[in-house]
């Protein structure tokens, strides 16, 4: 199994994983949806009464619920560092929590104002800080405010969603487009939906063929004469974005390394029960 890359940004990547199965392209999907590691704010503790802020009085009241505050601090991509952070389960501290293990955050608004995800603030290094900074979490009034500390730990999708690294994790099979005739040239380059073809002269073209999504629209036009198109079911077109606690090239650099660990895991098992 090889990857080439397509495409490699901060938070998107689109390669082609070649001399694959479907079921090896199916188990790289589901790994980068819910296997992969990220930090998450689990527990949130809420200030209670009111605050004194240069001699005014705030309530910490919100217009929402405290519970739907925490929902939605969940939902913040935190920015994970794979090689600073592991689960709590398997730290030193046994889970008490520690530099390790948990990042914490504090959050301290008053109104009238909206309060947003850049507003947390990370008790320790700065490179913690979100980087969606204008995810809106709760408008405050005159008068209202929040004073939070919030504690994100290490998790996978399997638990919770707020743990889920990559989304739009998808794949195709290598499209094979090949041009048989250019008797209806004009009339296939117009069937398709994705501009897969030129027109060269009165030479039909496949000039984008891993743009065709195997609709067989072309095929169509003259059942198969002009052109035949087909996937190849051992190399993959493979899609994906991350919500940015990791980026593209982490990701999958870890999905990779976590099927590795799991096929080895896998095999000595089945050795075992074979002695
Ligand atoms: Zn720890």
């Amino acid at each position: 199994m090889r990857i080439d890359i397509l495409e490699m940004e901060e938070r998107r990547a689109r390669f082609i994983l070649r001399d694959a199965t479907p079921a090896k392209a199916n188990a790289l999907r589901r790994t980068m949806l819910s296997d992969l590691p990220k930090m998450a704010i689990d527990k949130v503790e809420f200030h209670l009464g009111s605050i004194d802020v240069d001699g005014k009085d705030f309530e910490s009241v919100t217009p929402l619920f405290d519970e739907v505050i925490a929902h939605r601090l969940g939902m913040v991509p935190v920015p994970t560092d794979l090689d600073l952070f592991t689960f709590q389960e398997k730290c030193v501290c046994e889970g008490e929590g520690c530099p390790s293990c948990m990042i914490m955050y504090s959050l301290n608004k008053n109104g009238p104002c909206t309060v947003y995800s850049g507003d947390l603030e990370p008790l320790g290094s700065p490179d913690l800080r979100v980087k969606d900074e204008h995810i809106p979490l709760v408008e405050l009034s005159n008068g209202q405010s929040v004073l939070i500390y919030a504690h994100a730990v290490m998790g996978t999708a399997k638990k919770h969603v707020k743990w889920q690294v990559a989304n739009g994790v998808g794949y195709k099979y290598m499209p094979v487009v090949t041009v048989r005739s250019s008797a209806n040239a004009k009339e296939v380059e117009e069937s398709c939906p994705r501009k897969v073809f030129d027109v060269d002269g009165k030479n039909l073209v496949a000039a984008r063929p891993m743009d065709c999504i195997l609709c067989d629209s072309c095929v169509e036009i003259d059942g198969g004469k002009s052109v035949s198109v087909k996937g190849d079911d051992k190399n993959f077109v493979f899609t994906f974005e991350t919500d940015g606690s990791l980026s593209a090239e982490k990701a999958l650099r870890k999905a990779a390394e976590l099927i590795s660990e799991k096929t080895k895991a896998f095999a000595d098992n089945i050795g075992e029960m074979a002695v």
